[in-house]
């Protein structure tokens, strides 16, 4: 079996990555095995700081390593709150103040078109010049009124018009289909046996 590093120690995103890893026989390590430190991400774009962080995971590793980045971006705000997703209301970070930071925002835009974004990177070495990159991004428009509790972060005031459901409405089983990044995990793995 690989061995792939995740730089993340979240513990939702890595049982989730490491199940969808396991049959193309790769065996997961948070970074937290190799007491990686968190990467900078001093950029503006998730790409950046996508790389710059399994970059950073395979260097202090000395293995392959998989980062992800993701983060919402709404038309109205030129992309905002984009790579600043999690902290947009400043430290600490908080779902309930970017929320309220968004909607206030939002106050007076008839626009409300938005889409979460991620991005997935799988370098072999730390200075692989061919990374393998992914993307999946899921559309839908910000509400004024929070709706349901499943979720997390942006959910309960992001509506999907084609499912007339929030973010946090909708079932997980649906969320992991459709979602940015279900899709980038699925465009990844498609890239992994191509790439064979
Ligand atoms: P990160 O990629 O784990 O750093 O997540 C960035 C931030 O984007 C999160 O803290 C959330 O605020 C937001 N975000 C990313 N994906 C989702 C999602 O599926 N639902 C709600 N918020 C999300």
């Amino acid at each position: 079996m690989k061995k792939l590093v995740i730089a993340s120690n979240n513990a939702g995103k890595l049982r989730e990555i490491g199940a969808i890893f396991a049959p193309l026989d790769f065996e997961v390590f948070p970074q937290s095995a190799f007491n990686i430190p968190e990467a900078e991400e001093p950029y503006c774009t998730f790409i950046e700081n996508c790389l710059t962080k399994a970059r950073h995971a395979s260097a202090h590793s000395g293995l392959p390593a998989l980062a992800d980045d993701s983060g919402i971006c709404v038309d109205a705000l030129n992309g905002a709150p984009g790579v600043y997703s999690a902290r947009f209301a400043g430290e600490p970070k908080s779902d309930q103040r970017n929320n309220e930071k968004l909607i206030e925002l939002l106050q007076g835009h008839a626009d409300r078109k938005a889409h979460y974004y991620c991005v997935m990177v799988l370098v072999r070495y730390p200075e692989d010049p061919q990374p393998l990159i992914a993307e999946g991004a899921m559309y839908g428009e910000i509400i004024d009124t929070p709706r349901g509790d499943g979720g997390f972060g942006y959910d309960p005031y992001f509506l999907l018009p084609e499912y007339g459901q929030t973010g946090a409405e909708i079932s997980m089983e649906l969320k992991n289909k459709i979602s940015h990044r279900g899709k980038a995990l699925a465009a990844l793995v498609e890239k992994i046996k191509e790439s064979r």
